[in-house]
């Protein structure tokens, strides 16, 4: 009989801070603490706490090109909350837990494919070393992200945008008006993975009225079509109404009745810097939500009734909602030429600022658009941290289901940059198997990694 327990990791590391004054900062899941155990939640015999477990090194590089190693980017907190995160998908495909919450920080979501530093309070990517772990140790093919978080989810559509097997879906603020400023309705995924990244920006100002008509009438039909085997909701916060950071007005029972509605197998904490208004309440909705129980009762102290939306808002939202089903409805009927060109590979150049580390990123990404897998992809990155030399390294990344030619092809182009003397540093990502490259070119010496045998 399969359990219908909901797994609970909840990690707050308390001794982990960017600085002491910063939002993403130790004391943010203090109240939440106090409120779960105030509550009696995890008395309740649906509830299961696991105690956290460690990532590894090799997870995160199966994901990430971290600058010049994966150990000069992690701390064991960043270990920590990447590895309950895997730790939690392990009990749900085993069938010891129906779905489960991973409440732990620092968050992932902004942190892109390759890392140079801190970017909107992330270095690493829990949702996307989740993503990787599934396919890898489960054999879990098609995955979807959901991401709740007021601000978009950059650093998750950047390391999935080619990838046609993983549905990322984000709504928040409108990128005009705040950080990081994208996750607009026309970034809808390379030429291999079209309107596998759908964005919903909304207006700010806007309440769970609008948040519910996104969620029934584009992101659930979306899912239904796509058929997820896993769903990961990116469970931010910042939405609340009295985010300190963001300008919605979403309520604790609001992003309950979500996590009802999308029926998520992992909620993966992301933002939520209200730390006593929203953060204890919306987590224990979530929680309770999960856990199929009654969640009607959690109410916020300051919860200031029901407000009237805006409804040339409300009308903007519904048009980009229409349009974005137009889209996902036309997907498979779309001339790919027409809006990505002929070449052999397709390229996007991308200015990436870090505002936490203060360094300024050029890259040059380029996709193989191959008829027979998803195609390699190859990076050219170049960091200004602001002091002396920028940082510049080359970066392939061969697909989980590539085909012979593109692997082929890509230790090539590894070969070649380790040739060329303006790199210092050279990776090579192979998810395909499971091995991970990274040449040192001042030390001469190359390290590799090699992934523990599937089923280990
Ligand atoms: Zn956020
Ligand atoms: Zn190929």
């Amino acid at each position: 009989m399969k359990n219908n327990k909901t797994g609970l990791v909840f990690f707050p590391a308390f001794d982990w801070a960017i600085s002491p004054t910063h939002p993403e900062r130790e004391e943010r899941l203090l109240y939440t603490r106090d409120q779960i155990f105030e509550e009696g939640v995890l008395d309740l015999p649906e509830i299961e706490e696991y105690a956290p477990r460690l990532a590894t090194i090799h997870d995160i590089a199966r994901v990430h090109f971290c600058v010049p190693r994966v150990q000069s980017q992690v701390t064991e907190a960043h270990l920590i909350a990447a590895g309950s995160a895997t730790l939690l998908a392990d009990a749900i495909v085993h069938g010891e837990l129906k779905n489960g919450f991973a409440l732990v920080r620092p968050p992932g979501h902004h942190a892109m494919r390759v890392v140079h530093g801190n970017r909107g309070f992330c270095n690493i990517n829990n949702e996307a070393i989740l993503v990787e772990y599934l396919r890898r140790h489960h054999g879990i093919k098609r995955i979807a992200i959901v991401d709740s978080d007021v601000h978009h989810g950059d650093g998750t559509q950047d390391i999935f945008y080619h990838d046609p097997d993983v549905l990322f879906i984000s709504f928040h603020q409108d990128g005009r008006t705040i950080y990081p400023g994208t996750g607009f309705p026309n970034e809808l995924g390379g030429p291999g993975a079209y309107a596998r990244t759908i964005n919903i920006p909304l207006p700010p100002g806007l309440g769970d009225e609008t948040f519910h008509y996104v969620v029934d009438n584009l992101i659930l039909p979306i899912l239904e079509d796509f058929k997820p085997e896993f769903i990961i909701n990116s469970a931010g916060q910042d939405n609340h109404f009295t985010d300190p950071l963001g300008s919605m007005r979403f309520t604790a029972r609001g992003y309950a009745e979500f996590t009802r509605k999308l029926n998520p197998h992992l909620a993966v904490l992301e933002g939520g810097y209200a730390i006593e208004t929203a953060l204890p309440y919306v987590n224990l909705a979530i929680l309770l939500a999960l856990a199929g129980h009654d969640y009607f009762y959690v109410r916020e102290p300051e919860w200031p009734g029901t407000m009237p939306e805006n409804p040339e808002r409300v009308a903007r939202v519904q048009r980009v909602v229409e349009q974005l089903r137009n889209v996902w409805e036309n997907r498979d009927r779309v001339d790919l030429d027409k809006i990505f060109g002929t070449g052999t590979f397709f390229q996007r150049r991308k200015h990436i600022y870090y505002d936490t580390d203060y360094i300024e990123e050029e890259q040059l990404e380029r996709v193989r658009r191959c008829p027979n897998c998803p195609g390699y992809i190859t990076i050219d990155s170049r960091a200004d941290h602001g002091y002396g030399h920028p940082n510049r390294v080359f970066c392939v990344s061969i697909p989980f289901t590539a085909c012979g030619a593109c692997q082929t092809e890509a230790y090539d182009a590894y070969e070649q940059a380790r040739g060329l003397a303006q790199y210092q540093f050279v990776y090579l990502q192979d998810k395909s198997t499971d091995t991970f490259l990274a040449f040192d070119r001042d030390k001469g010496q190359e390290w590799v990694s090699e992934g523990p045998k599937v089923g280990e």
